[in-house]
């Protein structure tokens, strides 16, 4: 059996407070510790639907086939958690959301299919800002995620169960969905391990849309290997999404263990001004001097545009998503409210019982940003900063940086309830992670420390298709800082 999965035993083991053996126990203990962590005021809330049935069948069927003799796949009997925008056959997928409530889809995501492959075993899926629009988890219909390090903290968003599954040792890793931020700022905010793939490499096929030119999904593990293992496996091109890449994918599980001396690493300027925690600023500082003791070679860089991101993406993922969520009409998935009289009622009724009020919110500024009038005022002028953007990163890269280091967020978890009323401050989370969507880029948060008790995260990006670098750096960070 693979290294992951002994280390997911003894992990799981720890946390259920009682021994495993073997992929059928491994799993039992992961759905008693899942459960025990949905008790008292504790709750962590991480997931919305387990799949005990199923489970305990993948994971006989695996210990009959390692009994027997046969290959394991590189993921057998290891416990997975799956975001619930992610498309599953034998769970609901509500993405957080009242509106699909009880929605099961008809086909499986083609992650959800390579998983499987691997010998994964699904054991549930995870809570989510509803749609995946948020940064702290506390927009889903289904009460809000708390942080294992500190219960009164939010995990981060919109892929806060995921990272709180992992960081508590529920799972030994998950599948997240990153737009704007959403895998590695829950990953820094939880501690753990996020790496979000270049777009295009990881299949979309069975992942609710928000911001198509922005989504990946992305992966959640303890360690840089564990995250790059499970990118591995989903990783490659596939038929049902056209803008699925014909590459081949990177050996990252290897890219882990290669160490990280000789390549240079840029420190744009613009993500250590103004806004970061000094705290958080210093355990950067303390990253880069790890990384130079290593050998890399780590200076300063300026990506001019970023002041620009934050706006930019927030004029085109919304503008995406008013156009993606139309298809929850009523009619066709889901809630239905069966009061109404007309076609015209079925929407407005439907649609005001089942979306929140950030998925309003953003309906509404994506509809206005593109009504006639108003569409080159500014989602024209977004794109174009967009375009910038990209340049900034294409121009670094083209001058010999391999991969560039910036914190993963300017402060660690906020309090529960400290930024919901104020959506301009919870936006601002997400100001070092939106630029590598807005560009395409693979990326990944890696723990670097605490502050004032919780953990706070680096992020590493390289070029197009570049995982292996920032699987690379990500690993020597970890290497040199773990404690
Ligand atoms: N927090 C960002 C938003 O609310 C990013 C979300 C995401 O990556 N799915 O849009």
């Amino acid at each position: 059996m693979s290294a992951l999965h002994t280390r997911a035993l003894e992990e799981i083991a720890r946390s259920a407070g009682h021994a495993a053996d073997g992929a059928g126990a491994t799993v039992r203990s992961a759905l008693a510790a899942i459960r025990a962590s949905r008790t008292g005021p504790d709750d962590l809330n991480a997931f919305l639907m387990l799949d005990d049935a199923g489970a305990a069948a993948v994971a006989e069927a695996v210990d009959r086939a390692v009994a027997g003799g046969s290959a394991a796949g590189p993921l057998a009997g290891v416990p997975v958690a799956i975001k619930d925008n992610i498309c599953t056959r034998d769970m609901p997928t509500t993405c957080g959301s009242r509106i699909l409530e009880g929605y099961v889809s008809p086909f499986e995501a083609t992650a959800v299919r390579h998983l499987r492959a691997a010998g994964a075993v699904l054991v549930g899926k995870t809570n989510m800002d509803e749609f995946a629009m948020g940064s702290s988890t506390e927009n889903s219909a289904y009460g809000p995620v708390r942080n294992p390090h500190d219960t009164t903290r939010v995990p981060g968003g919109s892929s806060g169960g995921s990272a709180a599954a992992v960081a508590a040792g529920l799972v030994p890793a998950a599948l997240g969905s990153d737009t704007g931020g959403s895998v590695r700022q829950p990953a820094a905010l939880c501690g753990v391990v996020g790496l979000k793939p270049t777009w295009g490499r990881v299949s979309r096929y069975g992942l609710v849309a928000f911001g198509s030119s922005l989504d990946q999904i992305g992966t959640f593990g303890k360690t840089v290997r564990d995250a790059a293992l499970l990118c591995e496996v989903i990783a490659g091109n596939d038929p049902r999404d056209a803008t699925c890449v014909d590459l081949p994918v990177p050996a990252l599980t290897h890219a882990s263990t290669m160490g990280a001396a000789g390549l240079t690493v840029g420190l744009p300027r613009e993500y250590f001004g103004d806004g970061l925690d000094p705290d958080v600023r210093a355990r950067c500082t303390a990253a880069i001097e790890a990384l130079r003791e290593q050998g890399v070679n780590c200076r300063e860089v300026s990506l001019p545009h970023t002041a620009w991101a934050i706006p930019a993406y927030y004029v085109i993922a919304p503008a995406e998503a008013s156009s993606n969520l139309a298809r929850y009409d009523g009619v066709r998935y889901g809630l239905r409210d069966e009061r109404a009289e007309t076609a015209r009622d079925v929407y407005t009724r439907s649609r005001s019982a089942g979306f929140g009020a950030e998925v309003k919110r953003r309906i509404m500024l994506g509809t206005f940003a593109l009504s006639a009038g108003y569409h080159d005022q500014f989602y024209g002028r977004a794109q174009r900063v967009r375009a910038r953007i990209r340049a900034d990163f294409r121009s670094l890269f083209d001058a010999g940086v391999d991969a560039i280091f910036t914190p993963t967020t300017p402060a660690p978890a906020f309090r529960l309830g400290e930024k919901t009323l104020d959506p301009v401050q919870m936006y601002l989370s997400d100001v070092y992670t939106v630029t590598a969507n807005l560009a395409g880029l693979p990326a990944v948060s890696v723990p670097i420390g605490t502050v004032r008790g919780l953990p706070v995260g680096g992020q590493v990006m390289a070029d197009h298709w570049r995982e292996d670098t920032v699987v690379r750096v990500a690993a020597a960070l970890e290497r040199a800082l773990s404690p």
